[in-house]
């Protein structure tokens, strides 16, 4: 399954370059999202947006690998001269396992949400806790340093955002349902700041600057069983899921949270990064935030 949107549908004010001129053009390189199941994924169209406002000559499609077959879809891929694609639930431990090499981002975290195909090997890179600490800190104007965070969840995306929270001088604890996960998780980043792991029970009597929902609890409409005394005055209530209300939201509006933001920002600004870390040129955020949002 496959789902492309091109620049100029993305805004059809736009030239593109390989249109404007003879046959003999290149074709526009080539970038793809992973993902199963991915055809709910807005990525063809933020990346669309970005290219037509950076005059950048690509495509970038969703293309659903199937459950047993992610390495061989990114061969096929890579043998079809596509320069790198992102990658979304289940594949990004498997990503992290199939780069050669890594950013630091992506050595920390373990997952992989962008890979990078050079010519002798694969780059993996995780963009995930760019995209969300830019998002707080840039888009809500939030500043993290110093603020303490809980971070719910010890998933994929969970594992990504962490060293950026911690390089943003926040003090992280992770609490998970599974609390042996959390405290595996808390662990391996001990050497890059102060982190600690919790049980949703071992929270109550405890207050913090930003609670963020890094748990899938949200797709079926559930909430972790977070103490109601949990934000303190001015606090961020984050949810990474986004398009839809959700029970946290809810809660974090019920129980003194002062802002709350769902995960668009973070999904834009991890595109972004993306988007920089393969075409070398940062794209405006702003434009692509406010049209998703309408
Ligand atoms: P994973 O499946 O890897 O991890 C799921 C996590 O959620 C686990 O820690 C799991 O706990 C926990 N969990 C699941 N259900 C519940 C529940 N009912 N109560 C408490 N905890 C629960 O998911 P990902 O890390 O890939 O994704 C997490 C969320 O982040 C998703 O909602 C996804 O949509 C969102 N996301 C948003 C992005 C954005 O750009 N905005 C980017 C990527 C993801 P346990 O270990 O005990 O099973």
């Amino acid at each position: 399954m496959r789902c492309r949107f091109t620049a100029a549908e993305a805004n059809e004010k736009v030239i593109i370059p390989h249109q404007e001129t003879n046959c003999l053009s290149p074709m526009p390189e080539q970038y793809a999202v992973l993902g199963n199941p991915v055809s709910h994924s807005k990525s063809p169209l933020i990346h669309a947006m970005f290219a037509a406002q950076t005059g950048q000559d690509i495509s970038y499609e969703a293309i659903e690998a199937p459950l047993d077959g992610f390495a061989a879809t990114v061969r096929q891929l890579r043998e079809a001269g596509y320069k790198g694609c992102n990658v979304t639930v289940p594949f990004k431990h498997e990503a992290f396992a199939l780069a050669q090499r890594h950013t630091p981002e992506a050595a920390t975290a373990h997952a992989v949400n962008t890979l990078l195909f050079a010519d002798d090997h694969i780059l993996g890179h995780n963009t995930d806790g760019i995209g969300l600490v830019q998002d707080i800190q840039h888009n809500l104007g939030l500043a993290l340093h110093g603020k303490s965070v809980l971070l719910m969840g010890a998933g994929g995306t969970a594992h990504g955002v962490i060293l950026p929270l911690l390089q943003a001088g926040a003090t992280l604890a992770i609490a998970n349902r599974s609390l042996d996960k959390a405290e595996q998780l808390a662990a391996s980043f001990h050497q890059y700041g102060k982190v600690t792991s919790s049980s949703y029970a071992a929270l109550d009597g405890h207050v913090f600057d930003c609670v963020i929902n890094a748990t899938s609890s949200s797709l079926s409409n559930a909430l972790p069983p977070l103490p109601e005394h949990i934000f303190s005055a001015g606090a961020l209530a984050y949810d990474m899921m986004y398009g839809r209300q959700t029970p946290f939201l809810e809660f974090a509006a019920r129980n003194g949270a002062a802002t709350l933001a769902d995960g668009t920002g973070m999904l834009v600004e991890q595109a972004a990064a993306a988007f920089e870390f393969w075409r070398g040129i940062k794209p405006d955020t702003r434009p692509v935030l406010a049209r998703l949002r309408t």
